[in-house]
């Protein structure tokens, strides 16, 4: 790849920054994003689940397609990088790398219309609103894969703490559900000196949440992974007051749907147990808000391949550690075969205001603040990784000469 495409794809990073949304509200980016694809030459088709957008180009007679996906939304966070192409947008920033994710697929969309022949059609999918897991299963609900037929599907997320350029993933569960919970436990609130005339959804509470640890120490297959963590506790007492009602909420985190259900089951009897013992009432509203990321293990080897003949071999890890965070994505491995990978950022840095960031430095290895951080800046000097791993997995999938 020439330098060229590169430099494109770091102008084109660096305005997306100045530009975040949140959620479905990315108007900016996305007709940015629709702009540059339909100068490339890639027939464009916008709206799709809202603000979510398809970029298709087919060369060739071939009718095997495969897609590349990159998501839009930053973060309701007010920057702090102090690099000279900030976000214009009061309280909102990439503060997850999605700026560069655009940045990516749009440099391989440059490289696949100028310089790569292939034989089939690429699709690029923009979605809208992964951060709150939802822009996937609306543009799928919006009828994506019946518009828009599709063999498989990749994607990648930059991850700080994991070396330059280097591409990680693994068969099978490689990103985490997200579950929320949240549970009532009524009682009688009364006088905090006169126990005798009520009944105490506090103690109700404080029991409900020793127990839930108890699901995965207890319930959960010791082979599988599941976290349970309750990260809100209110109650409408006082001081002097014992309340009427506590509200635990949570968030669990699973691989399998089968554990999703488990964890489900096992609060809802915790909270009823619990509840009854004491004389109180529960009630227990579980959503899913993430489904767990399952590759695709042929998805893989191909992803893999396409790593190792673009980056080098001592680039890729094709059976790395699952993590317990969780992604959009995904909703399209549900539906046809795909494969996520981990896109490495290089060293975790302190960030702050003065030197955070990569500041756009450039050198592979420079490193970037935590996702989600004021700090946090996208990695330039990984773009390049990112686009020749692209295209070198539409040029492995869409050969020329393959018409079977
Ligand atoms: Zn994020
Ligand atoms: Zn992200």
């Amino acid at each position: 790849m020439t330098a060229d495409h590169i430099d494109l794809a770091t102008q084109w990073r660096r305005h997306l920054h100045q530009i975040p949304g949140t959620e479905f509200d990315v108007a900016e980016a996305a007709d940015f994003v629709a702009r540059t694809c339909t100068d490339l030459g890639w027939e464009v088709t916008t709206g799709i689940g809202g603000s979510g957008l398809v970029a298709s180009l087919t060369r060739g007679t071939s009718p095997r397609t495969i897609a590349l996906r990159a998501d839009m939304d930053g973060l309701p966070i007010e920057e702090r990088t102090g690099v000279p192409y900030s976000s214009k947008n009061v309280g909102a920033m990439h503060a997850c790398g999605h700026d560069g994710h655009m940045a990516m697929v749009l440099g391989a969309a440059s490289v696949l219309a100028k310089d790569i022949s292939f034989d089939g059609t690429v699709r690029l999918f923009f979605q809208p609103a992964e951060e709150p897991g939802t822009g996937a299963e609306a543009m799928i609900a919006d009828g994506l894969f019946d518009r828009f037929p599709t063999d498989e599907v990749y994607g990648l997320h930059n991850i700080p703490g994991l070396p330059a350029g280097e591409v990680h993933t693994c068969p099978g569960p490689l990103m985490a559900a997200e579950d929320n919970f949240e549970i009532r436990i009524a009682g009688r609130g009364g006088h905090a000196s006169a126990p005798q005339h009520v009944i105490d959804p506090m103690v109700v509470g404080a029991e409900v949440v020793l127990s839930l640890q108890t699901i995965v120490a207890r319930s959960v297959d010791p082979l599988d992974s599941v976290v349970v963590s309750c990260t809100e506790l209110t109650t409408d007492g006082a001081r002097n007051a014992i309340p009427d009602q506590v509200v635990i909420r949570g968030d669990a985190r699973t691989f399998t749907d089968a554990d999703s259900a488990l964890v489900e089951t096992r609060i809802r009897e915790i909270a009823e147990g619990a509840a009854l013992a004491h004389r109180a009432s529960s009630e227990v509203i579980y959503t899913r808000v993430f489904r767990p990321t399952i590759n695709d293990a042929d998805c893989v080897a191909y992803a893999a391949a396409a790593a190792e003949s673009s980056l080098g071999t001592d680039k890729v890890d094709a059976v790395c550690r699952p993590i317990t965070a969780s992604e959009d994505f995904a909703a399209y491995a549900r539906a046809v075969p795909a494969c996520f990978a981990f896109l490495g950022a290089g060293e975790i840095t302190d960030g702050g205001a003065a030197g955070g960031g990569n500041v756009g430095s450039g050198t592979v290895g420079g490193g970037t603040a935590p996702l989600h951080s004021r700090d946090f800046d996208f990695n330039d000097a990984i773009l390049g990784a990112g686009i020749d791993f692209y295209t070198a997995l539409v040029t492995a999938r869409l050969p020329e000469g393959n018409r079977s």
